[in-house]
């Protein structure tokens, strides 16, 4: 993620926002609540926000299933204070050890609780292209910004942790008799997607390949990748989809949907706008947003994720 240095300003003003509201610390923070999806499967779902001091970075969704043989996580949420939570929310529902996470993406919403897990004896899973991002000058450098912004809940003791376990494709897993069959969606929203699919309990968490309730972040993404992810998901027939952010789908086609449009609106408007050579802030300016204006972090995101698309589509072009 490489929202830090464009919304700079934004995230002052956010920060001071949290600084006037600050919680104590032995506040409980956003609330955190377990919901039952199927048969063994759970979620915790984050704000529709920024990360920030305020939040404790909960702002992306972690999913759980619960197997005879041990707990596997799916993401490990945005602060280890915030793992430490969740681990105590499952403790209420099962003496069981979590013994695996699965990783979706190496983004820090979704990571940087992987220490606690960890340290609780977990088998960490996640796909070998992350490696690239866990040795960038970006990973580090989100993790400073992070140590500031999110203070004190990401500090100099939140580290970023690799995978146990580096898959490289397509993969199979059996845990307790509960067979999980993990999808490399990549590159779509990041190089290493994963998608985790429970066939007999048609669940789907779809990580950050599917948003909900907000302005999915686009970053680096590979949109023209995402968009034909997003095309082999809808032919899965998952019942129930947990995205990487917002609530739950039972609507699993209209809610991949949105997604998909919104990354097929971006393609069409800055494409043409590439094709034309039309200066970006002006091609912007002329686009109709009308249809997502309304949303959750449009004005943190949507710019940002209208530039990228057109710098893609350049590039693409040439
Ligand atoms: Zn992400």
């Amino acid at each position: 993620m490489s929202l830090t240095t464009s919304l700079g300003c934004r995230r002052v003003a956010l920060m001071l926002l949290a600084l006037a509201a600050v919680p104590a610390r032995a506040d409980e923070g956003p609330a955190m609540v377990a919901h039952q999806i199927s048969a063994s499967a759970w979620y915790v779902q984050g704000v529709s926000a920024l990360g920030s001091s305020a939040n404790r970075n909960f702002i992306s969704n972690a999913g759980f299933v619960v197997t005879p043989a041990g707990v596997v996580l799916i993401d490990a949420l945005g602060s280890p204070v915030l793992a430490s939570r969740l681990a105590a929310e499952i403790r209420k529902l099962t003496p069981l050890p979590i013994t695996h996470v699965i990783v979706t993406h190496y983004h820090a919403d979704h990571i940087y609780g992987l220490q606690i897990f960890k340290a609780l004896g977990a088998r960490i899973i996640a796909h070998r292209a992350a490696k690239e991002y866990l040795n960038s000058d970006t990973a580090r450098l989100r993790m400073e910004s992070s140590r500031r912004d999110i203070a004190p809940w990401i500090d100099a003791a939140t580290r970023l942790v690799e995978a146990d376990e580096w898959i490289a494709g397509d993969t199979d897993l059996t845990i307790g008799g509960v067979q999980f069959q993990i999808k490399a969606g990549g590159p779509a929203h990041t190089p290493e997607d994963l998608l985790i699919y429970l066939p007999a309990e048609k669940v789907l968490f779809a990580g950050d390949l599917v948003f909900r309730s907000r302005i999915p972040f686009v970053g680096q993404a590979d949109s023209r990748r995402w968009i034909a992810a997003l095309d082999d998901l809808l032919k899965i027939g998952a019942k129930v989809i947990v995205p990487g952010h917002g609530p739950l789908s039972q609507d699993a086609r209209t809610d991949l949907q949105f997604t998909r449009d919104y990354l097929a609106y971006l393609r069409a408007s800055m494409g043409q706008a590439a094709q034309n050579m039309t200066p970006f802030d002006e091609a912007y300016a002329a686009t109709d947003w009308s249809a997502y204006a309304h949303l959750p972090l449009f004005g943190a995101a949507n710019r940002m994720n209208a530039y990228n698309t057109y710098l893609l589509l350049e590039s693409e072009g040439r």
